[in-house]
């Protein structure tokens, strides 16, 4: 439902109007910068590493201060592909609508032998954000509708600017895998 708000929030009407997140991001006082900008004050083998070996391994980044202007910088991996980058801000701007603190606050917390329990903590905190980034992009009403009428996954991620997994993740955490691979392979008689 939370998903639902941050469109009406968007100023969407439709629930098959595409959100775009970049456009969301200045509420949320998230200023998205590209990485070429960040790119000169990285020494040379952290760019590398970024663009490289790792890049598989980070989607974005938020950094810890926070402008004079109140705004925080986000950088997106720039080697992912803008449908990436649409769940990767949503996700970013989800933190903040939810009130999410900023995760290394997380880290001071201990269980009672000391342990860090700071992991599960930031793990159920990613998978709010994420499914409340996720469910903005692509909301129940409208994924429910497009199903209906027979559209496969890869027409809906077209259709929403998205990644055909986000699309997927999104009919089986609403429940409709069943009615979807109905749709799309419908059962002999
Ligand atoms: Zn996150």
């Amino acid at each position: 439902m939370r998903g639902q708000g941050l469109r009406e929030f968007a100023g969407l009407r439709s629930d098959e109007e595409r959100l775009d997140p970049f456009e969301l991001a200045k509420y949320a006082r998230l200023l998205v910068v590209p990485f070429e900008d960040i790119e000169q004050s990285l020494s040379e083998e952290t760019v590398r590493e970024l663009l490289g070996s790792s890049k598989d391994k980070w989607s974005g980044g938020a950094a810890s201060r926070i402008l004079p202007n109140g705004y925080k910088l986000i950088i997106l991996n720039p080697t992912h592909p803008r449908n990436r980058h649409m769940a990767t801000l949503m996700e970013e701007i989800s933190h903040v609508f939810l009130g999410h603190k900023p995760s290394r606050l997380a880290i001071e917390r201990r269980d009672r032998h000391g342990n860090l329990i700071a992991r599960d903590y930031n793990a159920a905190i990613e998978e709010e954000a994420y499914a409340t980034g996720a469910a903005a992009l692509v909301p129940y009403s409208g994924l429910k509708k497009m199903i209906a009428r027979g559209k496969t996954a890869g027409e809906m991620a077209r259709h929403y600017g998205v990644s055909r997994a986000l699309i997927e993740y999104r009919i089986k955490i609403s429940r409709l895998w069943p009615a979807y691979s109905e749709s799309i392979f419908p059962s002999k008689i």
